[in-house]
């Protein structure tokens, strides 16, 4: 498994490595809280060691010496130092708390900036589904067990040296014979960490993926369904679920495991003290004072100290969420925009392939010596049996990727030396699944152009035939789409994701052509829509569509790679034996008769073929 590989990397300095980084970035934010924090956390440790230290006051000065005058003293102080204790502990929890929340909030936002900065490679390569439970388990992990662990370390760290200074000041004898347990716990302590480092790691990515499996498989229901795949998908999960059951029940062993290790080591350590202590004050005749308060001191050390050493298991944890943060933030884009690179300047949005070559990361060539021109304000279509290279040719035009070799142009610009921001901005993109965001249908319309107003909103809505079946929705334009949202047909979907791309208003149009057949009224809606946003923009259409391939200006016919003919239907046709003309009969043969009918109606009112 991937996590035995990359855990054994996980060393004591990289420990430290991670801890220093998290500290240099939000460090310096919170320093005011912290100053305040280590206020609290200083009165919490005093009055703790006080209470110790007073012990000794009380056995001697009181029972010892009978001095009842002290009496209200002693008490009225022990009531201020309980008093002191519990507001410090309330100021520091709130203050540990609010650090810890506001942490959470900054690794999320910047985790958010991340995942829009990076290339459409990277989602390619990684599963969403696994993608965000990992960033939900790891950032929710961060901020738990981050604030558990800084209260501990924070209180109990310096709890417990206040109460070892009274320790000392009581009793240095005593204290060197209740402190040689402290190596032994020491040492197994680490020995366990390590193995907890490991299965906390497996943990967090068996999770992810469990979530990530969940996930998929709820989202592609249908398919399941209609592959009657629900009992295979439940025992592949189920194997996922027992694996991450067992990990689970692992970490709970090993870090349980320290329990009775340092309460056998500690009863050794207090039976030793009393041992002691009680021998000397039979045969040396000391006050019982001191031994009291040290008791007391020791005591009260006892439970800090075990937090303490628990904190570190709960540190490990985070530091292993921790760094599954960084490295999802320390992934850099692979292609940036080139030093000093200008704004695209498009006039009226030619587009040129010089040669192209390309190869997705490691693979064989998708693309080959590739060269073609769409004209400006004109449709050209591109065909190809699947996996010929169509999509590649669209992914590359938005830059998604970079040609490994060749020029793309845009009015005669190189697109790889303008910003990628200018380069998208003039281009609409129509994708073959329709796919529409969280929130309301005028939200998702307007996408297209953050800054339309409500009137240029309402008229692409309107041009792409959507105004109809919006206005019947229960809350009209306010209607939420989206995973919570109402379910729309395939063609309503389509209509909405053509006026984003109406809106956009770009001079160039990408658009893959829905596959999916839908049915004939919404069919004749959604190519009116789309009529309207090709109408005098430079389009290039991955056609699926007879009719669509039948009406381009020009057609491009790829073929493994290489763009094989080029032409209109007609020169193409006349081509007996050519790679169109056999394309075109295969579909011919494959469309519907009903289709064909549909058809034609459209090619008259176009002025038939051209
Ligand atoms: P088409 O759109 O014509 O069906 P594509 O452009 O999607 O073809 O794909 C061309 C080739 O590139 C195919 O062999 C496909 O397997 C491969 N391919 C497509 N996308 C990726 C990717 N993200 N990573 C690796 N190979 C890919």
């Amino acid at each position: 498994m991937a996590a035995e590989s990359t855990s054994g990397r996980f060393g004591a300095g990289e420990v430290v490595t991670v801890l220093k980084r998290m500290l240099a970035e939000n460090g310096r934010e919170y320093v005011g809280y912290y100053a305040l924090a280590v206020v609290c956390l200083l009165a919490f440790a005093a009055t703790t060691a006080f209470t110790a230290y007073i012990m000794r006051d009380i056995v001697d000065l009181l029972f010892t010496e009978k001095r009842y005058d002290l009496i209200w003293i002693i008490s009225g102080s022990i009531v201020v130092a309980f008093t002191i204790r519990g507001l410090a502990t309330y100021g520091q929890a709130v203050l540990l708390a609010k650090i810890g929340n506001n942490l959470v909030a900054r690794y999320q936002r910047r985790i958010v900036d991340q995942l829009m900065r990076l290339g459409v490679d990277f989602y390619t390569t990684t599963r969403s589904g696994q993608l965000a439970a990992r960033i939900n388990e790891n950032v929710t992990g961060i901020r738990d067990i981050l604030s558990m662990t800084l209260t501990a370390i924070a209180r109990d760290a310096v709890s417990l040296i206040a109460l070892l200074g009274v320790m000392v000041y009581q009793d240095p004898v005593l204290s060197v014979v209740a402190l040689v347990i402290g190596p032994p716990i020491l040492i197994s302590v680490n020995y366990l960490m390590r193995r907890l480092r490991r299965a906390t790691r497996e943990a967090v990515e068996v999770n992810s993926r469990l979530v990530g499996a969940m996930q998929e498989a709820t989202q592609g229901i249908t398919i399941v369904k209609a592959f009657t795949m629900e009992q295979q998908l439940s025992d592949k999960i189920g194997i996922l679920i027992d694996f991450a059951e067992a990990r689970a029940n692992r970490i709970a062993r090993i870090s349980e495991r320290m329990t009775p290790v340092t309460e056998i080591l500690a009863g050794l350590a207090i039976a030793g003290v009393i041992a002691y202590a009680g021998y000397r004050s039979a045969v040396a005749q000391e006050s019982p004072g001191a031994v009291m308060s040290f008791i007391t001191a020791l005591l009260l050390a006892y439970e800090p100290a075990k937090r303490l050493a628990r904190v570190q298991a709960n540190l490990e944890r985070a530091l292993v969420n921790a760094r599954m943060i960084y490295e999802i933030l320390d992934i850099e884009p692979q292609q940036g925009d080139r030093p000093g690179a200008g704004d695209l300047k498009v006039g009226k949005g030619e587009v040129a392939f010089r040669d192209v070559e390309f190869a997705y990361a490691e693979g064989s060539p998708v693309l080959l010596g590739v060269s073609f021109k769409a004209r400006a304000g004109k449709t050209t279509a591109i065909v190809g049996s699947s996996g010929a290279g169509k999509s590649t040719i669209v992914a590359l035009l938005q830059r998604f990727y970079d040609p490994s070799a060749g020029v793309i142009e845009i009015d005669g610009q190189d697109i790889a030396g303008v910003t990628k921001q200018s380069l998208r901005r003039s281009i609409a993109y129509v994708s073959q699944q329709p796919y529409l965001f969280e929130g309301t249908i005028r939200d998702n319309i307007r996408y297209g152009r953050p800054e339309a107003s409500d009137a240029e909103v309402d008229e692409a809505a309107r041009l792409a035939q959507a105004a109809e079946f919006i206005a019947a929705q229960p809350h009209g334009w306010n209607t939420m789409v989206g995973e919570n949202g109402v379910t729309l047909s395939g063609g309503q979907r389509q209509r909405l994701s053509i006026a984003r791309a109406i809106l956009r208003d770009a001079p160039i149009l990408l658009l893959d052509e829905a596959t999916s057949a839908l049915d004939n009224e919404s069919e004749a809606k959604v190519q009116r829509a789309l009529d309207t946003v090709m109408q005098g923009r430079t389009t290039l259409v991955i056609a699926h569509r007879l009719s669509t391939v039948v009406n381009a200006d020009h057609i491009i016919v790829l073929e493994s790679g290489r763009l094989v003919e080029e032409g209109t239907h007609r020169s193409l046709l006349a081509k007996p034996g050519g790679a169109y003309a056999r394309f075109h009969f295969m579909q011919d043969r494959a469309d519907e008769a009903a289709e064909v009918v549909a058809e034609k109606p459209r090619r008259r009112r176009t002025g038939g073929v051209r």
